[in-house]
């Protein structure tokens, strides 16, 4: 993808510092990279995953008193053949950069579009009387937003609502001439045909981007790859791996209930216990202690896994998941069913299409019990019960896979990526 004088042009990605949304991005990289394009990721120093593991991009890196801003919009004035900036939806600030440089700018969105949809019809409800920042336990449906509840709705961690729907103008108000989605036509028809119309801007619907060109890892901790090891000694379609992503925190009584939810299952399962994720303790290894002894070999406990090689493993059979968007993508790309566990953000609406729209997994509702989880890792992984759930999962993949191939409309939409990004 040449520009004058023969260089390849370049492209500015602008990823939010979190693990979940520096993955896409660097997968994006990846991406628009095999496409020609040469790339630059501006990143806070603090954030920077193993750039040896990306020996084709620049890291720019932002200075870490602008952690989520450019103080100098010359850092990337400076890149020749710069013909467009794309970044993260939370870092509005870039916008502005890109106005600043007379660039033309295009907004990566790393959640789902349902996730998107609910920042329209959150302020509309709240105009009928609904409170959105708060969290509600209705079941009743949303009206003109099925099959959510107002439960499913997302939640912020927000000062009070006038906070909440500031964000939601901030983001629905920038201007940029386009639109990324880790997404899939199949997966969110109905809600894209309701948000199309209301975004105003060509959008390109480029998922799962794992599965458009293999990327190296991102993680920012590091993998423990002893558990692929273990893996290959157990059955196929055995295992239960359990993760709930980079960010979710529980209480040590919630770990201890998932503890013997899963030895009493009696099925092997492979668990990431994140360093940080339960609160108020230090060391998870002191609190599991008598498990560990009980489940003896069936168990395999990491603090990072290599998530999409876990998934994508033959002895893998179901996913205990906090319904991340990345770690659903990445499930259903493998067919792996799933038992749904969210926490926050979009995670409650993501629960609520694998259990209810795809029907690829089942929502853990109540408070986490050993008993329930028991139940629903028997019924995903062996009961059949659990039969219908496991074969969709399994045409989910194929579907999934159609849309990154030749002709696909992952495929399609990033050629036509390609054909946008050099015209605008
Ligand atoms: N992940 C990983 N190893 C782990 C746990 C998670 O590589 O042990 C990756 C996972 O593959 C996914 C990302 O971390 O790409 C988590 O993103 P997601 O959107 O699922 O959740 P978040 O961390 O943003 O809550």
């Amino acid at each position: 993808m040449e520009g004058q004088g023969g260089r390849r042009r370049r492209l500015v990605l602008v990823p939010y510092p979190f693990q979940g949304h520096i993955t896409p991005m660097l997968q994006l990289g990846t991406i628009l990279h095999s496409k020609g394009f040469s790339i630059t990721i501006a990143l806070s120093q603090f954030d920077f995953p193993d750039t040896s593991n990306h020996p084709d991009f620049v890291f720019l890196p932002l200075s870490n008193d602008s952690l989520y801003r450019f103080n100098d919009p010359d850092d990337i004035d400076r890149l020749e053949e710069l013909p467009c900036i794309i970044f993260d939806s939370l870092m509005y600030s870039a916008e502005a950069v890109a106005l600043h440089l007379k660039l033309p700018s295009i907004i990566f969105r790393t959640g789902c579009a349902t996730f998107a949809l609910s920042f329209y019809v959150c302020p509309k409800i709240q105009k009928e009387g609904y409170t959105p920042f708060r969290a509600s336990k209705s079941l009743e449906l949303v009206p003109e937003f099925h099959p959510l509840r107002f439960k499913d709705l997302p939640v912020f961690k927000l000062k009070n609502v006038d906070e909440f729907l500031q964000h939601v103008t901030t983001i629905t108000n920038l201007r940029t001439s386009g639109m990324i989605w880790n997404s899939i036509d199949c997966l969110e028809q109905s809600s894209l045909v309701q948000l199309c119309p209301k975004l105003q801007v060509p959008i390109f619907l480029i998922g799962p981007m794992h599965k458009l060109a293999p990327a190296p890892s991102s993680s920012l901790l590091e993998e423990d790859r002893s558990c692929i090891s273990w893996l290959n000694k157990q059955t196929e379609k055995s295992v239960l791996y359990v993760s709930f992503g980079s960010m979710a925190t529980m209480e040590e009584k919630e770990v201890a209930e998932m503890a013997w939810g899963l030895a009493n299952s009696k099925q092997p399962f492979l668990w990431v216990l994140r360093p940080g994720s339960v609160r108020m303790s230090e060391s998870v290894d002191l609190l599991l202690d008598d498990f560990k002894e009980s489940v003896g070999e069936r168990g395999c406990i990491v603090k990072w896994a290599p998530q999409k090689e876990v998934l994508a493993h033959s002895s893998v059979g179901g996913f205990w998941s906090h319904c991340g968007w990345n770690s659903t993508l990445e499930s259903v790309s493998e067919g792996v069913p799933m038992i749904c566990r969210p926490f926050s953000g979009d995670q409650k609406i993501i629960s609520r299409y694998v259990s209810h729209v795809w029907r690829v997994g089942i929502e853990l509702e109540n408070v986490i019990e050993r008993g329930e989880i028991e139940r629903a890792i028997k019924l995903l992984m062996v009961e059949k019960e659990g039969e219908e759930i496991r074969q969709r999962a399994a045409d989910a993949k194929l579907e999934l896979q159609l849309s990154v191939q030749k002709g696909g409309s992952s495929y399609n939409s990033l050629n036509e990526l390609v054909e946008f990004i050099v015209s605008v």
